[in-house]
C-alpha cells in the first residue's frame, strides 16, 4: 500500500485499503509527508482529486499521537469550508478513514440548530468541520472555544473569498493557538488568496495537481 510509504500506519492505513484507495492520489503523494513533517502546505487542488484524504489522513495521525491527552475543550482541528454541502462531504471522508480510531468530529453549519452543534462541542471533539459564518458567530459569542486548535485547513479558499467570507475567516483563524499547523487549499491562486495565505501561514510548502 502506496500510503505506508508516505508515513501513514495502523488503523489508518487499514482505513485507507477499506475505502478502496488503493495507492495515493498525486495531491497525497505530494502533501502528506511534508504535512507529517509539520510543514504549512499551501496547495491549488480541485474538488475529486483527493484533496480530502490529503489533508485528513495526517491531521488523523497527529490527533491520534495525542493518546491520552486527547478530547479538549476546544476542537484539536479545524476544517474550514465554504458550503454546507462541502462541509458534510469532508466529516464524510473523515469519518471512514478514521473508523476505529476514535476520533470523535462534529459541524458547525449554518441553517442547522445552534444549541445541538453547541452541546455536542461541550463534550469535547477532535475534529470540528464548519463553515465560517456560523462559526464566527460561536466564536464571538464565546460557545467555542479555538485556542487549542493546532490543526487549522482552509478547503476551497477561493469560494470562501467570492462568498465574502475572508474577514470571518481571518477572524477565526486569529482565534486559533498561535503554533498552528496551516493548510490551505484553493482550485485557483488570485492575488488575495495568496495574501491571505501569506498572513496565515509560515513558510508553506507549494503544491499543485
Ligand atoms: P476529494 O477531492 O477529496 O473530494 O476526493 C474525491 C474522491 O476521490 C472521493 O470520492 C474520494 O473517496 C476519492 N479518493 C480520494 N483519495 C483516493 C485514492 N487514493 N484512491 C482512490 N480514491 C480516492
Amino acid at each position: 500500500n502506496g500510503f505506508a510509504r508516505l508515513g501513514i500506519t495502523g488503523t489508518l492505513l487499514k482505513a485507507t485499503e477499506v475505502a478502496g484507495y488503493t495507492s495515493p492520489k498525486p495531491i497525497q503523494e505530494q502533501a502528506i509527508p511534508h504535512y507529517l513533517a509539520g510543514r504549512d502546505v499551501l496547495g491549488i487542488a480541485q474538488t475529486g482529486s483527493g484533496k480530502t484524504a490529503a489533508f485528513a489522513l495526517p491531521i488523523l495521525t497527529k490527533i491520534m499521537a495525542l493518546g491520552a491527552r486527547r478530547r479538549p475543550k476546544s476542537p484539536h482541528a479545524l476544517i474550514l469550508a465554504p458550503t454546507r454541502e462541502l462541509a458534510v462531504q469532508i466529516e464524510e471522508t473523515i469519518r471512514l478513514l478514521a473508523k476505529g480510531a476514535h476520533i470523535t468530529t462534529a459541524q458547525v453549519l449554518g441553517g442547522v440548530s445552534r444549541n445541538s452543534q453547541v452541546k455536542r462541542l461541550r463534550d469535547g471533539v477532535d475534529v470540528l468541520i464548519a463553515t465560517p459564518g456560523r462559526l464566527i458567530d460561536l466564536v464571538r459569542e464565546g460557545d467555542v472555544k479555538l485556542d487549542q486548535t493546532r490543526w487549522l485547513v482552509l478547503d476551497e479558499a477561493d469560494r470562501m473569498l467570492d462568498m465574502g467570507f475572508i474577514n470571518d475567516v481571518k477572524r477565526i483563524a486569529r482565534a486559533t493557538h498561535p503554533d498552528r499547523q496551516t493548510t490551505l487549499f484553493s482550485a485557483t491562486m488570485p492575488e488575495e488568496i495568496e495574501k491571505l495565505a501569506m498572513g496565515l501561514m509560515k513558510d508553506p510548502v507549494r503544491v499543485s495537481v
